[in-house]
């Protein structure tokens, strides 16, 4: 078509001679193809076909089955490039990327593994309610440098006394946050302010709010570029929840907000409660009523429990508060155009679309229920008497997910069939191994 024509004379121009076509599989990973743009125009009108099934190799190399995978012989699906989201790779010459939309080769459709489509789906029913979403994420990550010899093969950097909440050598001798910063803006992922964490080589990078799907996009292409950005370093960025027991998890907030049909901020009303509309409070009660279900996404692995507990800023207890980072649910102290809740459940390993699909679909149920939160939170968050306790394990999340009957509807079966498969493999597999404390703990003195 002229419109691909277009693109490659452009890219040809700027002297881009390969497109990386990536989309995000059921689990968030980054799958991608490196497509020449001589081959883009076939790309584009026939799709790239890719092994339909969620896959993951274990260290033992078995492929993990899911529904339409293995036992359905790894059919393909079609990947067609989203032109529309083509930026060059700032730190790789003559490279762009843009994002993959999953199509049913049968079909054309949509497939059902496509989280980009689950999280449209939702947008659409919130859109039916007069709603449109704007979310803005921030992602914590450990940058690890290799250490040959060790169990793990990587290690973060040590503690920096005073570092908590800094930006410079003080805690970042090599410069990475702002190198990373620079670059991600360059790749167009409206990041806006970097700061070392809490813990020796864990960062903070902030993404500006925007439409969900739009800031769905940006924080998975996030995650790819740190990781990949880091790797040409010879480091690893790694956005799992818990890596290290003695250090505190990553976690990815989610500030979020409704425009409704004008434009407005449709969670800001300086006559209600606590100066938020009646949307907003509902959206408060939902998250609070779905949140062992919505676990089960905003933390998907077996290790994203270790980073819920008492007084550790991430989570424990099903709660909201005024400006309280110890609750679930904070409501930063802006109000007006910046009325806003901040989720602080998720960690940085859940899938983006998956995460804000169900955030925004817990939202929903409670906008739609007309249902009041409780009391918020004052003062210190950690306390079991007076708020329920979250899912401690991922199975329960997953038993949570599957007995949420109205929204896994909103999410749609086939989905949360194949995600419940994938899921409680993983867990199976974890519960037969054999760990390194079970070893030290039993096996000298039983
Ligand atoms: N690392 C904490 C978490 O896991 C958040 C710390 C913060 O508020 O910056 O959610
Ligand atoms: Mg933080
Ligand atoms: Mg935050």
């Amino acid at each position: 078509s002229p419109d691909i024509r277009r693109h490659v004379e452009r890219l040809t121009a700027d002297g881009i001679d390969v497109v990386r076509v990536i989309y995000p599989d059921l689990i968030g990973t980054d799958r991608a193809r490196d497509v020449l743009v001589d081959h883009l125009p076939s790309a584009c009108a026939h799709g790239l076909a890719f092994c339909r099934a969620v896959y993951h190799t274990t260290p033992q190399g078995d492929v993990v089955p899911v529904a339409g995978g293995l036992d359905a012989g790894l059919p393909d699906v079609c990947v067609r490039p989203d032109l529309s989201t083509l930026s060059a790779l700032p730190w790789e010459p003559g490279v762009a990327t843009c994002l993959g939309e999953v199509t049913d080769p049968a079909t054309s459709g949509p497939a059902a593994e496509s989280p980009r489509d689950l999280l449209r789906a939702v947008l659409d029913r919130c859109a039916a309610q007069g709603l449109r979403p704007v979310v803005g994420p921030e992602l914590e990550y450990f940058l690890l440098e290799p250490a040959p010899g060790t169990s793990a093969g990587w290690r973060r950097a040590p503690e920096v006394t005073g570092a908590v909440y800094t930006a410079g050598l003080r805690a970042d001798p090599g410069n990475h946050l702002l190198r990373t910063l620079r670059l991600l803006r360059d790749l167009g992922l409206g990041v806006i302010t970097g700061n070392h964490e809490f813990d020796g080589g864990q960062y903070e990078i902030n993404l500006t709010h925007s439409e969900a799907l739009d800031a769905a996009d940006r924080a998975f292409r996030f995650k790819a570029a740190v990781k990949e950005l880091a790797r040409k370093e010879g480091n690893l960025a790694t956005f799992m929840a818990k890596p290290f027991g003695d250090a505190g998890g990553s976690g990815f907030h989610l500030h979020l907000s409704c425009q409704d049909e004008e434009g407005d901020n449709a969670f800001d009303d300086p006559a209600g409660a606590h100066g938020l509309s009646a949307a907003a409070r509902h959206a408060v009660a939902g998250i609070l009523a779905h949140a062992p279900a919505l676990a089960a996404l905003a933390n998907p692995t077996v290790n994203s429990y270790k980073r819920f507990g008492p007084d550790t800023l991430a989570p424990w207890l099903i709660d909201w508060g005024l400006d309280n980072r110890s609750a679930m649910v904070r409501v930063p102290p802006e109000r007006g155009s910046g009325a806003r809740l901040e989720l602080r459940l998720g960690d940085a390993s859940a899938n983006p679309y998956l995460l804000i699909a169900g955030t925004l679909a817990a939202a929903l149920l409670g906008i739609q229920a007309g249902e009041e939160p409780p009391v918020p939170l004052e003062g210190y968050g950690y306390d079991t008497a007076r708020s329920a306790v979250l899912p401690m394990d991922l199975s329960a999340a997953l038993d949570a997910l599957e007995a949420d009957a109205p929204l896994a509807e909103l999410l749609g079966k086939d989905f949360t069939t194949s995600y419940l498969t994938y899921k409680r493999n993983e867990v199976e597999r974890f519960q037969r191994h054999v760990t390194d404390w079970e070893f030290t703990e039993y096996a000298y003195h039983l």
